[in-house]
């Protein structure tokens, strides 16, 4: 690696960024920015900080990611060997793949954060930034696309989803497990990047209104019709490996062919969505054969995402979301 490296640290909020509680309130507000302190910088790397949002994660909105991203890009084209963002967990999974879709990450690009606010015990955000720039500061980590860097673990966008809603260890890839580690300031990869990138040939600011169901027992139909007429198209998180009640799955094709697309996942946290090994009204083969799209391993609320900004590029579902060969995208 060259001697010096120079990363841009982005921040957004979220408990990471916390200030000290106040006199009328000891809650949490998820707002402030975060610039570390001199001594968490690792040797031989430049942080140049700047606070690109100021928000509790449950606030993030598209637009928000939208400006993210574009902070990101300014700071690739600064020439920043790497950059970092700093995040709310509750929704870090989502921002880390919306920067999949919309960063060329030429070079490595990580989010963190912290479950601990920086006035508690044992505050995780300032190891947690600190592994994060060193992880940024390593060129070998570009080709991963964005990556979760959290309590010395190294994620992938697609595969990282938090575990715990307390933990410092709150973070995991439950399909298949962190793919390096940072240990004394040095970035040790484990497994290879993944098979596919998943950046959109191309962007514009989100306009496309997506819905997000949940299937369960007993949910039906009228869950996917009460919510028709103000979506352009509907994320559902299915049972298995891609069914829905049958009632839910009559609206959902009515949905489809309305011109709305609907996208199935699973909400199982790992394993595949099959194409052709159940059968009957609500299972995978038959909300396949009705033009329903599938998208492969991916979470809901990340297949949300890739619909959201895909169709506000205006990229057809279709091509977002590959076809029936069983493997969605
Ligand atoms: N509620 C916070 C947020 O997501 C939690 C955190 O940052 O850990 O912004």
């Amino acid at each position: 690696m060259p001697s010096r490296r120079s990363i841009g640290l982005i921040a957004t909020g979220g408990t990471i960024s916390v200030a000290p509680p106040s006199a009328d309130s000891q809650q949490h507000q998820g707002v402030g920015a975060l610039t570390p302190r001199q001594d968490d910088r690792p040797e031989g790397i430049d942080v140049f900080p700047r606070d690109a949002l100021s928000l509790s994660s449950r606030r993030m909105t598209p637009d928000d990611l939208w400006t993210l991203a574009s902070a990101v890009n300014e700071e690739i084209a600064a020439g920043r060997d790497g950059v970092v963002v700093t995040h709310g967990t509750d929704t870090l999974e989502e921002t880390v793949y919306a920067l999949g879709l919309l960063v060329d990450t030429r070079v490595p690009v990580v989010v963190t954060g912290a479950m601990r606010s920086p006035h508690l015990a044992g505050p995780d955000g300032p190891a947690n930034v600190r592994a994060a720039i060193v992880a940024a500061a390593d060129p070998k980590l570009a080709p991963y696309g964005p990556t979760v860097v959290f309590q010395d673990e190294v994620h992938v966008a697609r595969l990282v989803t938090k575990m715990h809603s307390a933990r410092v260890a709150a973070f995991g890839s439950p399909a298949a497990g962190p793919v390096g580690f940072v240990a004394e300031d040095r970035l040790e990869l484990l497994l290879g990047p993944p098979p596919e990138t998943d950046l959109l040939p191309r962007a514009s600011p989100p306009t496309t209104r997506v819905g997000l169901l949940h299937a369960a027992t007993g949910i039906d139909g009228s869950v996917a019709d009460a919510i028709a007429s103000d979506v352009d198209a509907v994320v559902v998180a299915a049972l298995g490996a891609g069914h829905v009640s049958p009632s839910l799955g009559a609206a959902l094709v009515r949905l489809a062919g309305a011109g709305k697309p609907v996208v199935i996942t699973s909400r199982c946290p790992d394993g595949a969505l099959l194409s052709h090994t159940y059968g009957g009204a609500g299972s995978e083969t038959e909300l396949r054969r009705a033009g329903l799209h599938f998208a492969g391993t991916l979470s809901a609320p990340k297949a949300r995402l890739r619909a959201l900004f895909g169709m506000s590029a205006g990229i057809p579902a279709d091509e977002l979301f590959h076809p029936a060969d069983g493997a969605g995208r």
